[in-house]
């Protein structure tokens, strides 16, 4: 056998093992056969034996693999792994991983994907949802919210309370609805359908605050008192963290306590004198009871020898002498309750600690542990609701408003911008059932709420911002026939609160990600803290090596798959769809791959290295949302009718994948390893394209064309045709515009005219007077025009009504009378 051949083959061996992963034994046994035949045909003599002797033997003894390789590598790694503070290991220990932990370990299994059980509604959620939830709509009339009261009327408070809407979260064995994460999920989205205060209302109490932390670490005399209070409504929550010194730095907030003795309903206690001065807490103007986090100190050792305990969270009654409250901020014009608080040296006893004094300090970990849950459920059902509402909006209108004699969704251009519309509103849907799907499944998903909230609050964000452009100034122009400027002026909200979203997409999810997904690092970090030295050898043995296998295995399939550009890898299916699956089996393995070689190459610095570490995390991300978007596909039957908008997901965040690996490459920090690996995943530079004119132009038809894939892009939103419910007025103005186009084109034939597609009810009377409508066909043409002028029209206002100070009037009328 020929020395070439033999390294050729050794290769292949090496590449075939390391592509399935086989352990070190497997390997060990496979070359040291090869060897064996290399003997045979005198291709391998003596040095190569004692060569692989040299390596094998070490590696597969562990005392001497131990001894003289781990000890020495642990040694090396306690150097340079930097300190974790407190509030990071807090938040890394804080929730669960679930299949963004198999993307990102690079060899997904997609049968696992889809047999995660689909989320249902149970039958008291489904009359939740058909009832109180359709009520409460038709009470709100978001103009009248938004512009003429500032807020929702005490009638809508009153049922919201009364119906258990502030308290889906809470058990039924304290008067709670106790509903799952996809029913609230649901309920938000149907209620953003017409009313974004009213939504971000009913969310926030079910979301992080007190109510989900009674639950959780809450003392039995809190939980029995608090949450059947808060489930009746007699209690308002609301949740102050925020200070103006530490926003996104939370845990930095300087707002204190201090445990001392003092007077409480006339007797001496030991308790807790509070500061702090907070600000944009959601629904703290009409809150009853405060959550209040705040460091507490223990300068007289009352409670124990540490003298800063630490982040602590605490129920004060609003009523408590010193707390200041009540005033209001003016959150962009999506005016729901929110303001600032204050309190100076304001004395409580510790039992207004959640959990007690027990859980004096534990305050941070509780709010990370509640805030994995909360962020995948209030902010991405808000904004998906939203996003579904506008791609239906817009479908509507873009049908019905007409320029150059054709309705302006039919012009490619629009087309373009629709179809990103459309194609968000499917993914979305898809990325927030499947993680609050994962909720219901026991899972506290961290990274996955991190992921889903930035980007379905991004994708809202543009949306929304294509949405006015097709609408034009329709858009802009407000007033009660407007239904889109609130949301356009609001999207900035979602993407500030629960952590804003440049710190979420540079630091929250690859910075938790990483850890927490991948295989070995966890164990890594974990085996160097251990005391016993012997024990930590061992876990870092362990780790390591496993690690480093790991590591080649994902460069070999990374690759091959890059070489073969995937045609040989797995898929579920084998219709159009198997091309993505194919494809994300590339992108994860190339995620785990350069996962490890940032952490290698960057080591601690990667924290500090936002930029690598937010294209890594965009690839996670990317990855995550297209597999929800095959799952919806295959948990909704594999409707072909949506193909268009599953192929527009799946190509445009397989795209945006492949961008973010591309510029990941191209700003490595360490030049030669970024050109040697872009070799390894673009051997033949970037394939994958956006999503083809052909799939934009069909993704745009369905939005504009009622139809079975339309109605599912607009599940759980509010659509009734009534008088304030302008979405529901559009969807009715659609139709009858639909049902009007042969009338008319009847009317123009028999007259040989060619009119323009309006005042259809003069084009009715014509009808009528040729003899080809009926007087129920006329009347047709006569609803669509009521319809389309509906549609096309804006507001307009006396100018006086416009002013809110009246009180000008006088002093411009003075002014002028002093000036004449
Ligand atoms: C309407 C509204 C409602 C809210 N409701 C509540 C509530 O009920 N309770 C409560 O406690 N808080 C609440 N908040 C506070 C909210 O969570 C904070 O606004 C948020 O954490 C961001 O803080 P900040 O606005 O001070 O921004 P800053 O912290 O000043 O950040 C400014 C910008 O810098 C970016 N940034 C900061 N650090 C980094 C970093 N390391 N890397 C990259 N980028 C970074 C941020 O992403 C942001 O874009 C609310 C805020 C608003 C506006």
């Amino acid at each position: 056998m020929e020395l070439l051949v033999f390294i050729a083959l050794l290769l292949v061996l090496v590449g075939i093992l390391a592509y399935h992963r086989a352990s070190l034994t497997l390997f060990t046994a496979a070359i040291g056969g090869l060897l064996v035949l290399g003997s045979f045909f005198g291709t391998v003599g003596l040095v190569g034996w004692i060569l692989f002797a040299a390596v094998a033997l070490p590696l597969n003894i562990a005392s001497i693999r131990q001894q003289h390789i781990t000890k020495p590598l642990l040694k090396l790694y306690r150097k340079i792994m930097p300190e974790m503070s407190t509030t990071e290991k807090e938040a890394i220990d804080a929730g669960t991983t679930w299949w963004e932990g198999d993307l990102f370990r690079g060899n997904p299994d997609w049968h696992k994907l889809h047999n995660f059980p689909k989320p249902r509604l149970s039958a008291e959620e489904q009359a939740f949802l058909d009832g109180p939830v359709e009520t409460v709509l038709r009470m709100v009339d978001d103009w009248h919210v938004t512009h003429e009261r500032t807020d929702l009327s005490p009638e809508v408070y009153a049922y919201l309370k009364d119906q258990g809407f502030f308290a889906m979260i809470i058990k039924k064995q304290y008067g709670g609805l106790e509903f799952s994460a996809y029913a609230q999920s649901c309920v938000l989205q149907k209620l953003t359908s017409k009313s974004m205060v009213l939504s971000s209302t009913v969310g926030v109490p079910n979301s992080l605050g007190p109510g989900e932390l009674l639950q959780h670490y809450g003392t039995k005399e809190q939980q029995d008192y608090y949450l059947p209070r808060l489930a009746k409504g007699l209690e308002v929550p609301c949740f102050a963290l925020t200070s103006p010194e530490a926003g996104s730095d939370a845990g930095a907030i300087p707002d204190f306590g201090v445990v001392c003795k003092g007077e409480w309903e006339g007797k001496e206690i030991v308790g807790m004198r509070l500061t702090w001065n907070k600000r944009y807490i959601t629904l703290a103007p009409i809150a009853t009871v405060l959550g209040l986090a705040f460091k507490l100190q223990d300068p007289d050792n009352l409670l124990g020898d540490k003298e800063d305990l630490g982040i602590t969270c605490a129920l004060i009654p609003v009523s408590t002498a010193g707390v200041k409250i009540g005033r209001r901020h003016f959150p962009l014009n999506v005016p729901f309750q929110n303001g600032p608080t204050q309190g100076q040296d304001v004395f409580v006893p510790l039992d207004y600690i959640i959990g007690g004094p027990a859980m004096a300090g534990q305050g941070w970990r509780m709010l990370v542990e509640c805030l994995s849950v909360g962020r995948a459920i209030t902010l991405p059902s808000n904004s998906t609701g939203g996003i579904k509402s506008v791609a239906l909006a817009t479908g509507a209108y873009a049908r019905i408003r007409r320029q150059f004699k054709l309705p302006i969704g039919k012009m490619e251009g629009v087309e373009e911008i629709m179809a990103r519309i459309g194609g968000y509103a499917y993914m979305s849907d898809a990325s927030t059932t499947m993680s609050v799907g994962s909720i219901d499944l026991g899972e506290k998903p961290s990274v996955i709420s991190a992921i889903t909230k930035y980007h379905m609050t991004e994708r809202m964000r543009q949306a929304i911002i294509d949405a006015m452009d097709v609408h034009g100034g329709k858009g802009i122009c407000m007033g009660p026939n407007n239904y889109l400027a609130r949301g356009y002026q609001g999207a900035p909200v979602a993407i500030t609160v629960e952590g804003a979203n440049i710190l979420t997409r540079n630091m929250i999810i690859y910075g938790q990600g990483a850890i927490r997904c991948h295989p070995y690092v966890l164990a890594e970090l974990q085996a160097a803290q251990l005391e016993d030295e012997r024990a930590a050898v061992t876990a870092f043995d362990r780790a390591l090596f496993g690690h480093i296998g790991f590591s080649i295995s994902n460069f070999f399939r990374t690759f091959w798959l890059s070489l073969t550009n995937s045609a040989f890898s797995h898929a579920p299916v084998q219709d159009e769809t198997a091309k993505y699956y194919k494809q994300m089996n590339r992108f994860s393995s190339a995620l785990a791959l350069m996962s490890d070689i940032a952490m290698a190459t960057l080591g601690g610095d990667l924290k500090r290295r936002e930029r690598i570490s937010a294209r890594l995390g965009d690839i996670l991300s990317m990855l995550y949302i297209t597999s929800s978007i095959l799952k919806r596909y295959n948990d909704e039957g594999r409707q072909v009718q949506d193909l268009p908008l599953v192929q527009w997901g799946c190509e445009d965040n397989l795209y945006r994948a492949q961008l973010a690996l591309d510029e990941l490459f191209d700003n490595f920090p360490n030049r030669a390893v970024g050109i040697l690996f872009k070799r390894v995943v673009f051997p033949f530079g970037r394939s994958l394209r956006r999503p083809s004119d052909q799939v934009e132009h069909q993704v745009a038809r369905i939005m504009q064309t009622p139809c079975e894939a339309r109605s599912r892009l607009g599940t759980h939103l509010y659509l009734t045709d009534e008088p304030n419910n302008l979405l529901g007025q559009l969807e009715k103005a659609l139709t009858d515009i639909l049902a009007a186009e042969p009338l008319f084109d009847k009317v123009m034939h028999a007259a040989n005219k060619k009119l323009p597609f309006y005042r259809l009810n003069e084009v009715a009377e014509l009808g009528l007077s040729l003899g080809v409508l009926s007087q129920a066909e006329a009347e047709k043409l006569r609803v669509a025009e009521v319809g389309r002028l509906k549609t096309i029209n804006v507001d307009d206002f006396d100018p006086i009504d416009m002013m809110a100070d009246k009180s000008l009037l006088e002093s411009d009328a003075k002014a002028a009378v002093q000036a004449a």
